[in-house]
């Protein structure tokens, strides 16, 4: 099938309850690996039905992550690529869903000749297909998380595809990690080990034996426990780890190297490789821990979306903090508490403001009237993607006195549209896949603040959305004191805009947190931070 031919497989499973933290884990195992000058790459499948992740409720589903060429994805993906040097793309994520429509356009088109088309072989088939398509990329290491937890029925098929990839790709050459928790009992004042006994019962009973426990508790395993587990689970005393919850989850690859992860895969993957060079990892946790100074920054956002929907920013916004030694405190605010009872009472202290990306028209005044707080009193700004465009929308009507001023996805009718869709996208109704996806070059304005930042004239960033600045309108808001600082070269599209009246206002078309990691920090952040540091001296 065209694999590499001595790519390793990891698959991650999870079991008593879901929210374990495996991305986190399997991030964390692939950072070791890749410190040991191995290749990896991360594969994450999901048992949903959606075809398209990107049409579904970041409420209920966190983030959308999205890749630079342009595939929506489970925030996870985002874990793999802040801990890892590894390229995600389409190829990494699958739904149920998508697995499903292959093999049902197969079906249409005849390729299976008249036969019953079943779970097992073709879907499963098709799944470990795409699984083994990942290590083409001339990798070494292909960690493959599969969502949910085990005994869902949902996920049947994913497992039964990795039982037989287990055993048709041999004992040193695929792994299973089964992650599991370890409940603390307070009245018993005791770990429990029974739910990690029935999962991995469970997984037994559908053919899997697992090598490796991942246990996740609140504190470190002792002996007694692990010897329990070790016993009745099946599995090496010693391939017991500890997954104990961490100050930072930065600190997570380190707590599970000191167990000797690292080298336990290693060597049961048969794979002679150096030691992990940790370096960066540990300065990168010394930097959490001992930061040297302390900035607010208000997030302002829908109430409804200020939790797991911006995990990328909020990580982004740690990275640039850990560029200053920095601790960054955020600050969520709810746009609409804004228009209740006005900017100054909730946004008093911050030392910068932040509006993040979103969709629909609630809370969107908020939003303008905290930029329009941020430009008056010289608060540091960032505005990304719906950020820019509020802040295009301020600048329009209390500058250049548009008063009508509006985007046209909150009001088709508005007299004054300064964020316009596409002419192209005018008449697209189907709702995946229709916004700018993905990886676009921006050609930087030489002097500008975004060209300081990046120190480079041409820049790559991706985007998630629908809706464009309107050039018609372009000279208007030039003449009103806007930098224009960052346009697409190919399709003559703002990207940047900044004022020349304000230390540090800039806003984004782009989504720079996609692009950012603890071991480099994205320079839009930390040069965000550092203007936030600057004004927390001045006040
Ligand atoms: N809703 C806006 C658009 O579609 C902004 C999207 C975003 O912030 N990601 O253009």
């Amino acid at each position: 099938m065209g694999t590499s031919r001595h790519a390793k497989f990891i698959f991650i499973t999870g079991g008593v309850v879901s929210s374990l933290g495996k991305g986190l884990a399997a991030a964390s195992v692939g950072a070791l690996l890749e410190n040991r000058g191995l290749k990896v790459t991360f594969i994450k499948l999901d048992p949903y039905i959606n075809v398209d992740p990107g049409t579904m409720n970041p409420l209920q589903h966190g983030e959308v992550f999205v890749t630079d060429d342009g595939a929506e994805t489970d925030l996870d993906l985002g874990h793999y690529e802040r801990f890892t040097n590894a390229r995600i793309g389409k190829g990494n994520n699958f739904t149920t869903g998508q697995i499903y429509d292959a093999v049902i356009t197969k079906e249409r088109r005849g390729d299976y000749l008249g036969g019953t088309v079943q779970v097992i072989p073709h879907i499963t088939d098709e799944i470990k297909s795409r699984v083994l398509a990942a290590a083409d990329a001339d990798v070494d290491i292909v960690l493959v998380e599969i969502g949910g937890t085990v005994g869902d029925i949902e996920s049947l098929p994913f497992l039964e595809s990795i039982r037989q990839m287990l055993v048709e790709l041999g004992p040193q050459n695929a792994v299973n990690c089964h992650m599991t928790l370890v409940p603390y009992i307070p009245t018993a004042g005791e770990l429990k080990t029974k739910p990690t006994q029935h999962s991995v019962r469970e997984l037994r009973e559908i053919g899997i034996q697992p090598q490796f426990l991942l246990c996740r508790a609140d504190r470190p395993l002792d002996d007694d426990i692990k010897r329990k587990i070790a016993l009745f689970c099946n599995v090496p005393q010693d391939h017991v780890i500890t997954c104990a919850d961490a100050e930072t989850i930065y600190e997570v690859p380190l707590l599970l190297h000191e167990q000797g992860l690292d080298d336990k895969l290693a060597k049961a993957l048969n794979i002679w490789s150096r030691g992990a060079n940790l370096k960066a990892w540990r300065e990168i946790v010394r930097r959490v821990k001992e930061p040297k100074s302390e900035v607010t920054i208000a997030i302002v956002g829908k109430y409804v979306d200020l939790t797991d929907s911006y995990k990328s920013l909020n990580e982004a916004l740690r990275h640039g903090g850990l560029d200053n030694e920095c601790r960054v405190n955020l600050r969520f605010v709810d746009s609409e508490k804004i228009e209740e009872t006005g900017a100054d009472k909730q946004l008093a202290g911050a030392h910068a403001i932040l509006v993040p990306g979103g969709f629909g028209t609630r809370g969107v005044e908020g939003k303008i009237l905290a930029i329009q707080y941020a430009r008056e009193r010289s608060v540091p700004f960032f505005g990304i993607c719906l950020g820019l465009q509020c802040a295009v929308i301020e600048h329009a009507r209390n500058v250049c006195n548009l008063e009508t001023a509006m985007s046209r996805e909150f009001d088709k009718d508005a007299r004054h549209c300064v964020i316009d869709l596409m002419p192209d996208q005018e008449n697209v109704v189907d709702k995946g896949a229709t916004m700018r996806l993905g990886s676009d070059p921006c050609r930087l304005e030489p002097g500008s603040l975004a060209h300081k930042i990046y120190g480079k004239p041409l820049i790559d960033e991706r985007h998630r959305h629908r809706y464009e600045v309107n050039n018609e309108y372009r000279e208007t808001l030039v003449a009103g004191g806007l930098i224009l600082s960052g346009i697409n070269p190919e399709r003559d599209l703002v990207e940047i805009v900044e004022r020349a009246d304000h230390p540090w206002f800039l806003g984004c078309q782009f989504h720079p947190e996609f692009k950012s990691k603890p071991t480099a920090p994205h320079p839009l952040f930390a040069s965000f931070v550092a203007a936030a540091m600057t004004y927390a001296r001045g006040t």
